[in-house]
């Protein structure tokens, strides 16, 4: 599948076609675009048209389109409809300075090649997930809620690629790592990504709060702006135009928004221009303590972006005195990191430092064209193949010294039937748990033995034993709850294992492929054509090479759904989405159980 990526900025477009292994076989900038048709200069639907034209004979079968803000109904990438174009230009005032031209470019891109999909890939949707307690602005919350006041945050795709390269440096999961990634262009932001998901981001209900930027000032104390706006010199435009024109690099040093001019202004002495640079600096380092600190710690930091992958001497300021966290400098490497080429990175941190730091040569295009091509191939899949479902009764996973304590000193388990994901297997050892209010006799064991003891049951079997186990991953037991376990040897007390299994889908690779889903993704199954419909929501995809297609729900979960030996579900994808979508809104809304909504699939 090729896919052409269209970047639009203010006042220019970047396009790059990608083809299915990711190789770039064209690329291109047209700048200097012009806002209104009437302006002489070429307007970004114009140079839409222009691109197509120049594009040739190269095929396309998808267009990646990047959108600046989703706001909150749009905070994944997806297919553009009517629906989420109405989204995009409702956030029209949120992102004066990008929404209007991506619309624009996204109708001239539907124009030249109406047949093919064309997806939205939001800056803001990888901010999405951020906790309440980092979207929140501290003001009166009807006011917020009444005006869509929160934190979005911005460059979303520009943060997780970056992530995704610091953890391919430090050869370790992403969903393992705290990083702070900073993506220093002509506007700035920097990023908490805590385990895989960004946990904080410094630009907030539009792309002006946080760090200094080219021409933009970041966070300034709101006081001010109602100071200028009674002393009556200035009015909305004039304090629109001071804070996102004035301001920044270019506001402070008097010499423009180029940090290249603003350096070479400084070492001739130039004390606005060394002004600029210690702020900026210090707005970022201020920045990176923060988020080490509301994280509890930091892995890596990774620097982005114009300034961030060519300026040593400015990222050698940020890190300045940050020995403390762990980050040790190496002023060679700093000064020598070149990072020209694409997934190019460099280190510039000494062998000794605790904390590494990162120079990374930013590709949203790539990750845009890899979001459109996962979207399409969603939208594209068979959404009616079936994925059988497997029924897991309430059963334990031990380890070597739980089982030696129940079952006797250097016994090993005996396997009774291998089960259907590859290498496990049911034992002919069972096991008693023994609960506050009653007990249950014959629980299987399943092989191999694990690292961490982990007892699974539904939650029927927790009203008999009389626990409140909650609801995890499979793995995922600390602070789960605690259970008394009996073998034929002796009894051991667990003071955690005990967990009611999220219902979850094992998948090879292939499999995710050729459904569209990625690991850690949450769909829905539906079952439908038995006696009890019913849609199984957040389901959790685990992919892995060893894994055969799958679904495992508990015993509750399918006499709920009137389920038997061979039952099938079928995933559930954007399209047909909606309407499942609708059943829920119904069903949230009465606040009830409703059995009478069924999803017309
Ligand atoms: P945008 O956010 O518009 O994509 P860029 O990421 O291209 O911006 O970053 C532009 C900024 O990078 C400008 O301030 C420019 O001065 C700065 N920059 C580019 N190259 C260098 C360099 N070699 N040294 C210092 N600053 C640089």
């Amino acid at each position: 599948m090729n896919v052409l990526v269209i970047n639009c900025g203010s006042s220019s477009v970047k396009y790059a076609l990608f083809d299915a292994d990711e190789n770039m076989l064209i690329s291109g900038k047209r700048e200097r675009l012009g806002q209104k048709s009437d302006d002489r200069k070429e307007t970004h639907a114009q140079a839409i048209a222009t691109i197509f034209s120049e594009l040739g004979e190269h095929q396309i079968d998808a267009v990646g389109h990047r959108v600046v803000h989703g706001g909150e109904e749009c905070h994944e990438s997806c297919l553009l409809n009517d629906r989420v174009k109405a989204e995009i230009e409702r956030h029209i005032p949120d992102a004066p300075m990008h929404n209007p031209y991506s619309l624009a470019a996204i109708e001239s891109a539907q124009n030249a090649v109406p047949a093919v999909p064309h997806v939205a890939v939001f800056d803001t949707a990888f901010h999405s997930g951020m906790p309440r307690r980092a979207t929140t602005y501290a003001i009166d919350q009807d006011v917020a809620k009444r005006h869509g006041i929160r934190r979005f945050g911005f460059h979303g795709i520009s943060h997780q690629y970056a992530a995704g390269i610091a953890a391919t440096f430090v050869q370790r999961p992403l969903d393992e790592l705290r990083l702070i990634t900073l993506h220093l262009g002509n506007g700035a932001s920097a990023c908490a990504v805590e385990f895989g998901r960004s946990a904080e981001t410094s630009m907030g209900n539009t792309p002006l709060e946080g760090l200094v930027m080219g021409t933009r000032s970041g966070d300034v104390d709101a006081g001010v702006l109602l100071s200028l706006l009674r002393s009556g010199e200035y009015d909305i435009d004039a304090l629109d135009e001071l804070l996102n024109h004035q301001s920044g690099l270019a506001g402070l040093s008097g010499l423009g928004n180029d940090l290249r001019e603003i350096e070479r202004a400084a070492a001739d002495g130039h004390d606005r221009a060394r002004l600029a640079i210690n702020v900026f600096a210090h707005r970022a380092r201020k920045y990176i303590g923060a988020y080490a600190a509301a994280m509890g710690g930091v892995d890596v930091i990774a620097f982005t972006g114009g300034i961030g992958e060519n300026s040593a001497s400015m990222r050698g300021r940020i890190l300045q005195r940050l020995e403390f966290l762990g980050v040790v400098l190496d002023e060679d490497r700093n000064r020598d990191a070149s990072v020209v080429s694409d997934k190019d990175f460099a280190r510039i941190t000494t062998e000794r430092s605790r904390v590494e730091a990162i120079v990374v040569k930013t590709n949203e295009e790539l990750m845009i064209a890899r979001e459109s091509r996962r979207v399409v191939n969603a939208s594209t899949a068979k959404p009616n193949q079936a994925i059988p479902i497997a029924i897991s009764g309430r059963h334990c996973h031990l380890t070597q010294e739980t089982f030696e304590k129940l079952f006797g000193k250097d016994a090993t388990p005996t396997e009774y039937k291998p089960l259907s994901q590859p290498g496990q297997f049911a034992c002919e050892e069972r096991i008693n748990l023994i609960g506050p209010r009653d007990r249950i006799d014959g629980v299987r064991l399943l092989g191999p033995l694990r690292s961490v003891d982990q007892i699974e049951i539904s939650r029927t079997d927790e009203f008999k034993l009389g626990v409140d186990a909650p609801v995890r991953d499979s793995g995922k037991v600390k602070d789960s709850a605690p259970i008394t376990v009996e073998g034929p040897a002796g009894t051991v007390h667990l003071s955690e294992g005990l967990i009611c299994a999220r219902r979850h889908i094992h998948m090879h690779t292939n499999d995710a492929e050729q459904f569209g889903v990625n690991d850690k993704d949450e769909v829905s199954i539906a079952v439908v054509g038995g006696e009890r419909d019913l849609i199984f929501g957040d389901v959790l995809i685990r992919v892995k090479d060893s894994y055969a297609l799958e679904m495992h729900i508990d015993t509750d979960e399918a006499n709920a759904a009137e389920l038997g030996r061979g039952a099938s579900g079928t995933l559930q994808h954007a399209d047909v989405d909606d309407v499942a979508e609708n059943v829920y809104e119904n069903v949230s809304k009465v606040h009830a159980n409703v059995v009478s909504v069924k999803p017309k699939l």
